[in-house]
C-alpha cells in the first residue's frame, strides 16, 4: 500500500515543501496537498499596491499551475487534524497520513482590535491582504496633507520589515507628489527599536531621522478611536492621526487551535531545529504556522522546506532527524522606487554588513541602500513563481553563509 504524506496549505511554504518532497520521493508515496482556494498570492507584492508602483491583479495566480504532476492538490478547507489517529478531516472528505507537513500560514484578524472595524475604510487602512491593499491605494492618492500612522499592532506578525518599509515608500511617495512637507509619517511599534534585531535597527533608524520618520517604540495597541483620530496603548499613550494604517493581530489558522495544536495563540509548537512538531510523532511544521523565533517570512521558509524534506527523508531511511535550522532568514528592505537594502542573518548572528549571494562580488549589498539591491527585489517576484516554488535548489544551503560578510 502506498504510504502518505499530507501537506496542510498550498501557499508558499506548502507549495514548495509539496514539490520539493516529488522531486525526492518514490512514486510509492502518495503526496497531497490541501488549500481552501485557488489564488495563490505573491504577498511582497501587497507593499507596492498602495503606491501603485505594482497592480494588485499582478499578484494573484492560480495554486494548481505551480504544483507539479504527481502531487494530488485537493481544493477544499481543513476543518480538523488529529495527530494521534494521524487524520485529516475536510468539510468533504478525511485523509490518514504516515507524514503530515503544517503549512497554514496565519492571518490578520482586524476584529481582534477594539474599535479597529468602526474605523476600517474610513481612516484605518492595511496593505496584508488584497482587497485592503487596493482600498489603500486609492485613499492614499486622495491624503493631500496631515499624519499618516503605521501601527504594528501586536507581535509576533508577518514579515517584520514590511512596515519599516512602507513609512520609507510613504517618504519617496509624498515628495514625488510634492507634498512632503504637508505629510507627518511616525511608525508605532509594540518592539523597543524599528526592528527586532538591534544592529540592523540602528541602521534602520537612522534612515528614519534623515527621511524626518517619527519612530515611536514600546507601544502595544489597546484601541483605536477612529472618530477622535488617535490610538491608545495597554500602558494609556495616545498617538494622534488622520490616516492610520495598521497591521492588525496576526493569528494562526483556526483548525490548528480547534485542533488543539497550538500554542494559545495559533501557533504550532515546532522544534526551532528540526521543525518537528514538539507535541505530535510525524508531524512537521513550516511557514509562519511555526512558533520558531525567527522571522515570518517566504524565505524562512524557502530555506525550512529543505530541512523539513531532509528529515522526513532521513526518517523514511530509518535515521533520527537532524538539527539544521538555524532560524536562517534573508529579506530585502525597500528604502525608495529604485533602491533597497539587504539583510541576512539566523537565530544568533544579526544582520551583518557585507556582500551576497556571492562573497566579494554581491551582486547584492547588505545593510547598505543600493541600486542593485531594488533589482534584486524586482528580480526576485519571477524567481519565485518560476524557481522557487517549484521547490528547486539554488545551489545554496539553507542555513546562514558567512563568507562574504564583515564581523567586527
Ligand atoms: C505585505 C507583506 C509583505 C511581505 N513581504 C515579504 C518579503 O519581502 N519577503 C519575504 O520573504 N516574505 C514576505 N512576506 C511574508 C511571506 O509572504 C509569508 O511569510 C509566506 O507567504 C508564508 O508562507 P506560508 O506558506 O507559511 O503561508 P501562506 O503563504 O499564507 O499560506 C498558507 C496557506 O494555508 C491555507 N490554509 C490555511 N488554513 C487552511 C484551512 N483551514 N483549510 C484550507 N487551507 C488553509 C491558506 O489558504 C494559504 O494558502 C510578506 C507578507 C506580507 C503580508
Amino acid at each position: 500500500m502506498a504510504k502518505k504524506i499530507v501537506v496542510l496549505g498550498a501557499g508558499t511554504a506548502g507549495t514548495i515543501v509539496s514539490n520539493n518532497l516529488r522531486r525526492h520521493l518514490s512514486d510509492d508515496w502518495e503526496i497531497t496537498v490541501i488549500d481552501r482556494d485557488d489564488r495563490h498570492i505573491y504577498q511582497p507584492g501587497l507593499l507596492f499596491v498602495p503606491f501603485g508602483i505594482q497592480k494588485s491583479k499582478t499578484l494573484v495566480k492560480s495554486r494548481k499551475k505551480f504544483i507539479l504532476p504527481g502531487v494530488k492538490f485537493v481544493l477544499d478547507e481543513i476543518t480538523h487534524v488529529d495527530p494521534e489517529k494521524k487524520v485529516v478531516k475536510t468539510r468533504n472528505n478525511s485523509f490518514d497520513y504516515d507524514f503530515l507537513v503544517v503549512s497554514t500560514g496565519c492571518k490578520v484578524v482586524p476584529e481582534e482590535n477594539d474599535g479597529l472595524l468602526d474605523a476600517w475604510g474610513k481612516n484605518a487602512f492595511t496593505f496584508y491582504y488584497l482587497e485592503a491593499a487596493d482600498v489603500l491605494h486609492r485613499k492614499l492618492r486622495e491624503f493631500d496633507g496631515g499624519k499618516l500612522v503605521m501601527d504594528i499592532a501586536e507581535l509576533p506578525f508577518k514579515c517584520p520589515v514590511a512596515p519599516i518599509e512602507f513609512v520609507f515608500l510613504a517618504d519617496w511617495y509624498f515628495k514625488k507628489r510634492g507634498i512632503r512637507n504637508k505629510v507627518e509619517i511616525e511608525l508605532v511599534t509594540p518592539l523597543q527599536a524599528a526592528f527586532t534585531k538591534p544592529k540592523a535597527a540602528a541602521v534602520f533608524s537612522r534612515s528614519a531621522k534623515e527621511k524626518n520618520i517619527k519612530i515611536t517604540t514600546g507601544f502595544e495597541l489597546n484601541r483605536v478611536d477612529g472618530k477622535a483620530g488617535y490610538i491608545e496603548s495597554v500602558q494609556g499613550e495616545k498617538v494622534n492621526y488622520d490616516m492610520l494604517v495598521v497591521v492588525p493581530t496576526t493569528v494562526g489558522d483556526k483548525v490548528i487551535t480547534d485542533s488543539g495544536m497550538d500554542d494559545g495563540i495559533g501557533y504550532v509548537p515546532t522544534h526551532q531545529n528540526t521543525l518537528q512538531a514538539l507535541k505530535h510523532e510525524g508531524v512537521y511544521v513550516i511557514g509562519d504556522a511555526t512558533n520558531v523565533p525567527t522571522s515570518k517570512a517566504g524565505s524562512v521558509a524557502h530555506y525550512e522546506a529543505d530541512v523539513v524534506v531532509f528529515n522526513i527523508m532521513a526518517e523514511i531511511h530509518g535515521v533520527k532527524p537532524e538539527e539544521i535550522f538555524d532560524g536562517h532568514s534573508t529579506c530585502f528592505i525597500v528604502y525608495s522606487k529604485g533602491t533597497a537594502s539587504l539583510i541576512d542573518f539566523n537565530y544568533k548572528i544579526e544582520p551583518l554588513p557585507g556582500q551576497f549571494p556571492a562573497p566579494h562580488l554581491g551582486p547584492f549589498s547588505l545593510l547598505k541602500e543600493t541600486k542593485a539591491n531594488w533589482w534584486g527585489k524586482l528580480a526576485f517576484e519571477p524567481l519565485y513563481w518560476n524557481v522557487l516554488l517549484g521547490g528547486r535548489h539554488l545551489g545554496m544551503p539553507p542555513t546562514l553563509v558567512m563568507a562574504g560578510k564583515e564581523v567586527g
